[in-house]
């Protein structure tokens, strides 16, 4: 057991961590304040090939592996949560679904420049009516010789301002329950498919979250994901893994939020001393990475396992459960060690605070995540 990274992901940390700090940083306000991600940014980060990380590098990807993945997530997500969500729908929901469940064929044609940095995917599950209970699925996908006409509207989907590619689950047979949904990849261009203008949210405000109605969405037969009704597993299938990725954006956004507080702590001067000079001060840094710290590990754990094809789905709801309430209490506090000057937004740390919510409410709220830890652990 070796709780230490190789020597190819702390190149790949230090190549992350100077991109976040040179590239990222320096936008992250404006883009929260002005509610809009940069294109710009998103080409320069496809560029330097973070949309395709852990994909094998035969369809264009990094050739990577997971673990990289997340030290990219943790990396972005210190300064700029929002981008990290947006790598992370990108990698871990649009395009594992493909990886994971696309035929030689849809890899070629879908995956390719999905991950060589050529187009941005989203994944279109949750609807108005099916939230926790995604099985609650409302949209229809209704076979029309050798397509489907999807009908339906989706909600906070991520990406979908910008996004090419969209993984849509739809009912093709109403009755079966979970084994009547189906996955479908959907051209962004396909006529019918209406995106709504950002929902205004608390967090993460420079990213792309929107509803999309689906109206007559004509999607060849060609682009169903495996066969019909096999839907509703490769949805969990993906939330498994993306758990993963909001871990390590937890640990990104508290980590930032405690690398700020410790830099502040040092220059802010009461009662004659820094404040970092206060016990209370160091006793309350201390507590904090070592939360950050087990968080972290957790992550690297549940990482591991996805990569050595290990049942990982515990493991990743079990980070995600706990780093995300790390964050939550992490940037809490950071914003308390930096007085008034931490809720104005001067600081970044409102911002993580605000930040750092919806790591415990999307892909699946914590609630979720203690029944997929209790249900793995078969108590009766
Ligand atoms: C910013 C943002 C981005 C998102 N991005 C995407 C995306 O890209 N694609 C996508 O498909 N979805 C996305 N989502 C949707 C997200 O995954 C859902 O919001 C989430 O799964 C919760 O569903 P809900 O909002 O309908 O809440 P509900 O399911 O209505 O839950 C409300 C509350 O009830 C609790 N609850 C529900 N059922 C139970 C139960 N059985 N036992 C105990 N408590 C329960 C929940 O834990 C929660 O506290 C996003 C959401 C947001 C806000």
């Amino acid at each position: 057991m070796d709780f230490k990274l190789p020597k190819t992901h702390i190149l790949l940390q230090d190549l992350y961590r100077k991109f976040a700090q040179t590239e990222v940083k320096p936008l992250a306000r404006e883009m929260d304040e002005t509610e809009t991600y940069s294109m710009e940014l998103i080409k320069k980060m496809q560029k330097c090939g973070f949309f395709g990380i852990p994909y094998s590098k035969k369809y264009g990807g990094g050739g990577a592996d997971v673990l990289a993945y997340v030290l990219c997530m943790e990396e972005m997500s210190k300064v700029d949560a929002s981008t990290g969500i947006t790598i992370s729908v990108h990698t871990s929901l649009c395009c594992s679904c493909i990886n994971e469940y696309g035929t030689e064929e849809q890899k070629q044609k879908f995956l390719r420049p999905l991950v060589d940095g050529h187009k941005v995917g989203c994944f279109s599950l949750t609807e108005p009516n099916a939230g926790s209970d995604a099985s609650g699925q409302q949209t229809t996908a209704v076979r029309d010789g050798d397509h489907y006409v999807i009908n339906g509207s989706k909600v906070f989907t991520t990406n979908s301002g910008f996004a090419d590619t969209f993984i849509v689950f739809a009912l093709t047979d109403k009755a079966a329950g979970t084994e009547g949904i189906s996955a479908f990849i959907v051209d962004a261009k396909t006529p019918g498919i209406t995106v709504s203008a950002n929902i205004p949210r608390m967090g993460i405000r420079a990213a792309s979250n929107c509803e999309v109605a689906l109206q007559n969405v004509c999607v060849p037969a060609e682009n169903r994901l495996r066969k019909e009704g096999e839907g509703f597993e490769i949805a969990m299938n993906a939330l498994d893994g993306g758990r993963i990725g909001i871990g390590a954006q937890s640990v990104g956004i508290a980590q930032g939020a405690l690398d700020e507080a410790i830099a502040y702590v040092k220059e802010r001067k009461q009662f004659g001393r820094p404040i970092a000079a206060f016990q209370n001060t160091k006793f309350k840094i201390a507590e904090l990475q070592t939360k950050i710290d087990a968080a972290r590990l957790m992550v690297w754990r549940a990482a591991l396992a996805k990569d050595a094809h290990e049942d990982y789905s515990a493991l990743a709801a079990m980070c995600k459960l706990f780093a995300s309430e790390v964050a939550n209490d992490v940037t809490r506090a950071c914003v308390q060690l930096f007085g008034g000057y931490g809720f104005s937004r001067e600081y970044p740390v409102e911002r993580m605070m605000r930040d750092a919510k919806i790591t415990e409410i999307y892909e699946g709220t914590s609630e979720v995540m203690k029944m997929v830890i209790s249900g793995s652990m078969k108590i009766r």
